[in-house]
């Protein structure tokens, strides 16, 4: 039998320039023109919740926003490297604190009384380094399930392993269907536990033990990430521009396509190519406009997108309105389709590839006006295939 070669992550050429966004103004001691050092302190994260933002390389500061640093990448440049700080030892809040201070965004901790899910399935099509984490990272993957047991020292640890993990040693083991959207944290929270929680508290992801069990390593600040970045899985810095990643791939994108962050579902289309890779973003894809369904046909009554619906919304009621009237369809069901996932299945199983995630977005938006749900409608009129 063929063997399937090891899959590993890439490292990351060194970017010419990075562009950080922060939660407000970068710390007092940046100024324009002063070195930087790889690990040193950069300002607060956008989201008071997650980690503080580090300078991923050494170099200078160029420009400094209301909310931004950019940095001109100069290995030669020296500025105030950071200190490796232990965290063994620490414990709960203490540790919390630390690891937030080493840049690490936490995991949501689960409701009292209910076990954490440490889960191995790859969420969503197009995030693959998912699961490359466990062929080449599994010792960083092994330090950070160490680091989750002191976090929440009294809870009880659920491993959902694939056929592709290794178990970590943290607690019972248990399966889940590797089917997207079967596959999305809160559905999977649903299946081990029977619980509906859509913010999937005590969830946790390869990418999330892997960077607790980076900088309980290394003690140094986290200042890259795996991230997948057109079906192959790379340990990129935070920053690189969106552009230059692109081109680094010989990837330019032309009048039509569309450059998604995220997964290839869920994935969020941008067009601001000068900005930042960030923490959050998982990965980055080029889809071309010839594989784009650029139109749809009449509803046909099937029901194939209720039917595939993982929360059972009666999505064929909505979808069988025209196209144009979708705004004010939206308004009138946004009650009913309130829990929606937004995860597309029903949009990928319409025969006549109506942009149905499209309408849900726009019926989930229960906080906007007309106007704004156009927007979406118009953001989303091509959904990917
Ligand atoms: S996008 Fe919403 S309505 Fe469609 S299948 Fe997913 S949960 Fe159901
Ligand atoms: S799957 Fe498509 S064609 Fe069938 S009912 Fe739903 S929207 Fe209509």
């Amino acid at each position: 039998m063929k063997e399937i070669p090891r899959q590993v992550l890439k490292a990351w050429p060194p970017p010419d320039e990075l562009f950080l966004e922060l939660g407000s103004r970068a710390v007092g001691a940046l100024k324009i023109g002063r070195p930087v050092s790889r690990g040193q302190l950069l300002g607060p994260p956008r989201n008071p919740q997650d980690g503080l933002v580090h300078s991923p390389l050494n170099g200078y500061v160029t420009a400094i926003g209301q909310r931004s640093v950019t940095i001109k990448v100069d290995s030669s440049s020296i500025g105030l490297p950071p200190r490796p700080m232990a965290i063994e030892g620490l414990v709960g809040s203490d540790l919390e604190e630390a690891l937030r201070s080493l840049g690490v965004d936490l995991p949501i901790a689960p409701p009292p009384g209910e076990p954490a899910i440490i889960s191995a399935l790859v969420p969503e099509p197009g995030l693959d380094c998912a699961w490359v984490l466990w062929e080449d990272q599994l010792a960083t993957l092994k330090a950070g399930a160490a680091v989750l047991r002191r976090l929440w020292p009294d809870g009880e640890f659920i491993e959902v392993v694939s056929p592709r993990s290794a178990p970590l040693g943290l607690g019972r083991l248990a399966r889940c269907s590797e089917r997207y959207p079967y596959t999305l944290p809160p559905l999977v929270k649903r299946k081990i536990l029977g619980t509906w929680d859509p913010l999937a508290r005590g969830m946790v992801e390869p990418s999330d033990l892997w960077a607790i069990g980076s900088v309980a390593r290394s003690g140094l600040p986290l200042t890259s990430a795996p991230i997948t970045i057109q079906y192959s899985s790379y340990l990129a810095p935070f920053g690189v521009r969106v552009s230059e990643a692109l081109s680094q791939m010989n990837l330019s994108p032309l009048p039509g396509d569309v450059v998604v962050l995220g997964g290839l579902v869920r994935g969020r289309p941008t067009a601001r190519l000068e900005m930042g890779l960030s923490k959050s973003t998982k990965a980055l894809h080029l889809i071309r406009s010839s594989s784009l369904i650029d139109s749809y046909g009449l509803c046909l009554g099937c029901g194939r997108c209720a039917a595939s619906c993982p929360l059972e919304l009666p999505m064929d009621l909505l979808a069988q309105a025209p196209v144009n009237q979708w705004p004010e369809t939206a308004s009138r069901y946004s009650e009913l389709l309130s829990g929606c996932l937004a995860c597309g299945a029903c949009a990928l199983a319409c025969p006549s590839s109506r942009p149905l995630l499209s309408l849900a977005l726009m019926t989930k938006r229960t906080d906007c006006d007309d106007a704004a749900r156009r927007q979406i409608g118009t953001a989303c009129e091509s959904p990917l295939s």
